[in-house]
């Protein structure tokens, strides 16, 4: 745990299945933190109605995202069900610099790369309560079909088996209000934040 004079900026690795609430928690989780910002990733996938462009994702063409991994201005990147998603690098190292902490709501495999850069991130998995109540959440949502709906679910164990190795904190989202509490103080007790 450090004090409040030894604020230290961090990146904050946010993982887990999709459908587990990861996007809900981690905007909550920056309202109720002054010092931490949510990254804003740059994605090849289809916007869907619900979203905006430079809010939730920045959503560009599979040219404009191979430009950008050649140009090096990405942090990390990974194909996840069959679109690339990747962290602008830029954001991240002003943010750092300013004693400010970013979290990456990303994949394993992206997760795996930025901790890799950053020794010192902060690794959440966010986990539901068990697989029924994942597939119940992934049907709710509509904007998937049946089979890729399937095709995430299958993700999603190969995704929990590796974040065993890499996560050091789990947060079982079984309760939206205490997860977001459980995140808030993973992230105070790591970088200081108040
Ligand atoms: P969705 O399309 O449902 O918004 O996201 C699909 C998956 O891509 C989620 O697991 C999400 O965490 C992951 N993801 C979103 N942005 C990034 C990113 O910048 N890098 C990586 N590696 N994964 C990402």
């Amino acid at each position: 745990m450090v004090g409040q004079s030894e604020k230290k900026g961090k990146v904050i690795v946010v993982s887990g299945p999709s459908g587990v609430g990861k996007s809900t928690i981690c905007k909550e989780v920056v309202n109720r933190l002054s010092d931490v910002q949510l990254s804003v990733s740059v994605t090849t996938r289809t916007k869907s109605e619900s979203e905006t462009d430079g809010k939730d994702y920045w959503f560009i063409t599979r040219e404009d995202f191979q430009k950008r991994i050649r140009q090096d201005l990405l942090l990390e990147y990974a194909e996840v069900f069959g679109n690339m998603y990747g962290t602008p690098r830029d954001k991240i190292d002003e943010a750092i610099k300013a004693g400010k902490s970013v979290i990456l709501e990303i994949d394993v495999q992206g997760g795996k790369q930025a901790k890799d850069i950053y020794r010192d991130a902060v690794m959440i998995f966010i986990l539901p309560p068990s697989q029924k109540e994942l597939k119940q959440r992934m049907d709710g949502r509509g904007r998937e079909n049946v089979e890729i709906a399937e095709e995430r679910l299958n993700g999603a164990s190969e995704e929990i088996a590796v974040a065993w190795q890499y996560y050091h904190h789990m947060v079982i989202n079984d309760d939206l209000e205490t997860a977001i509490k459980e995140v808030v103080e993973i992230i105070k007790n790591n970088t200081g934040e108040e």
